[in-house]
């Protein structure tokens, strides 16, 4: 595809669509929507879209494929996403002009998605059946009882997943639940479904049989709606307050779900950090996906000692960020997502500089850049009068904050209803590791952005607050996918007796064995 696609109008192959939109659950004759390149504004693609009927179909040929995947060993499923693995990094160059013609970011920002997707491919292919064994357990008394829990997979699990991570969100969710057993319906956000279903093409090719991995498209609060009102088991990633929305409809139904949601992050730099490595740290953390990206960071906390210093590299820096929208890496920085993103992100930005924040840096649209191209932005002065001081803005704006000391940072990193993700930034990292429990969030990268975090993929990725309930990665990650069940047999004797001189004598002997096994050390 790379050679078709062409810089000045990104115009993708229509062989290569067809192929792609193939895989979409949907009839002979679906309705079609046009999807926009946000590098462009311009149309990209025409995309079918599934109806609630197709997406009942799905369910049914999902429960028909599931025994089949099901009773597969742990060592098949994993080789045939070892080899999806291969493909994906030899066949990258395709995806990345997918993912950045769909969404509109960078390149470089683009690969981070490939190398999640490896990462966790590679981590969960290698993991899973360890991770998946029956486990030994005593009976009730020892050697006259046994008991074994085991992890059987939760059925059909829905995953619906937002446009900012698109292939990153959809495979890796799918990847995971996979492997642990289940078959899977992925309804990606409609705008970007091209990316997802190249990657359910590679894990086809790659030997995933029919049916265990289906994708559906159409609008959230109906198709994405009907898978969560369809399945055994929910993961969704998205806002909080769809989030909100997918949990009512979960505990109604009493299935389970897996919610991964917004953030208000922020990073601590202390007094003694190295103040070049915490701007370049600082700029990554901001700015990746233009801001897009829910583990990026929102709020800048300068301890006061460094904090003139740190904003005087800091406004250098990015005053030098290289905007773009082409296809080649280079850019620091490119497009929202679209116009209704650019207003959002706009509109915060004007509301606090009409109540008293000041600007240090950009706060402009760059339409020559492209349609929906926004200054990265820099504010100070920011007060709980507005929208972005608490907001997720899902842009490339920060605000900074100045704290005398460790306390006050702690303080004022808690001070969010989301519980992301939190960075510090020190020159003594055993101090900065004992400020981390203090911290209200599900992860903590030190001396590193999200990208520490993120890339750490045996430690599980979890949510506070408003952020959620999810887990990503580690050994969590991939057991949410799974249920429990315990299997107890009893070997000798019983556990109950008939008649009063029979139940005395139970309960005596039963007592004995009690504080046998406390005397023991038993658990
Ligand atoms: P959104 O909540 O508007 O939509 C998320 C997805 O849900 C979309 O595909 C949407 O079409 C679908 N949807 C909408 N209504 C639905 C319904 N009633 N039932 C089922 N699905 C429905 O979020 P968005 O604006 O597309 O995505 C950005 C948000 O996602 C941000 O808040 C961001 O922080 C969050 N996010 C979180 C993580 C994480 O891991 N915590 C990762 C990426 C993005």
């Amino acid at each position: 595809m790379r050679a078709a696609v062409t810089e000045t109008d990104f115009i993708l192959p229509s062989a290569r669509v067809a192929a792609l939109t193939a895989l979409v659950v949907c009839s002979t004759q679906p309705e079609r929507r046009t999807v926009v390149s946000p590098l462009s504004g311009r149309p990209l693609a025409q995309i079918p879209q599934s109806t609630k009927a197709d997406v009942a179909g799905a369910v049914g040929a999902a429960r028909s494929a599931a025994r089949q995947w099901r009773e597969l060993s742990p060592r098949r499923r994993a080789a045939i996403v070892l080899s999806f693995h291969d493909r994906l990094l030899a066949g990258r160059d395709e995806l990345l002009d997918l993912i950045q013609l769909e969404t509109g970011k960078t390149r470089s920002d683009a690969f981070e998605e490939v190398a999640e997707v490896a990462n966790v491919a590679r981590y969960y292919a290698r993991t899973a059946a360890a991770l998946l064994e029956p486990r030994h357990r005593r009976g009730v008394l020892p050697v006259i009882g046994h008991a074994t829990q085991t992890r059987l997979p939760r059925g059909v699990v829905g995953v619906v997943t937002p446009w900012n991570y698109p292939f990153a969100l959809s495979l890796g969710a799918a990847i995971a639940a996979l492997l642990a057993g289940n078959v899977v319906l992925l309804r990606p956000d409609p705008r970007t479904a091209l990316c997802v279903l190249w990657g359910v093409q590679q894990l086809v090719t790659a030997g995933l049989p029919a049916g265990v991995l289906q994708v559906v498209v159409g609008a959230g609060d109906t198709i994405g709606a009907a898978v969560v009102r369809g399945v055994d088991f929910i993961s969704f990633t998205g806002s909080t307050r769809t989030g909100r929305a997918v949990a009512a409809v979960a505990a109604e139904r009493m299935v389970g779900c897996s919610l991964e949601l917004g953030g208000k992050n922020a990073l601590y730099v202390r007094a003694d950090a190295v103040l070049p490595l915490a701007v370049d740290i600082a700029r990554r953390s901001v700015f990746t996906a233009a801001g897009q990206l829910c583990s990026h960071t929102e709020r800048l906390i300068l301890h006061d000692d460094i904090a003139d210093e740190f904003l005087r590299l800091f406004l250098t820096t990015v005053a030098e960020l290289r905007l773009g929208v082409g296809l080649e890496y280079g850019y620091d920085m490119g497009s929202l997502f679209g116009p209704d993103q650019l207003q959002r992100v706009a509109s915060q930005v004007e509301d606090a500089r009409r109540r008293g924040a000041r600007v240090l840096a950009g706060g402009r649209t760059r339409p020559e850049i492209g349609p929906w191209v926004y200054e990265p932005t820099v504010l100070t002065d920011v007060s709980a009068a507005m929208e972005l001081r608490d907001a997720e803005t899902f842009g490339p704006v920060v605000s900074v904050y100045r704290v005398p000391d460790d306390n006050a940072a702690v303080r004022l990193v808690n001070d969010s209803d989301y519980g992301l993700h939190a960075t510090i930034v020190s020159g003594d990292r055993a101090a900065a590791r004992a400020l981390a429990p203090q911290l209200r969030t599900g992860t903590v990268s030190i001396n590193e952005s999200y990208a520490a975090s993120w890339g750490a993929v045996g430690a599980t990725m979890g949510a506070r607050g408003d952020s959620g309930n999810g887990y990503r990665h580690g050994p969590e990650g991939l057991l949410t996918y799974t249920v429990v069940q315990s299997i107890a047999e009893q070997r000798a004797g019983r556990l109950g007796a008939r008649g009063a001189d029979g139940q005395r004598r139970f309960a005596d002997w039963f007592s004995r064995a009690l504080s046998a096994a406390r005397r023991g050390g038993l658990h």
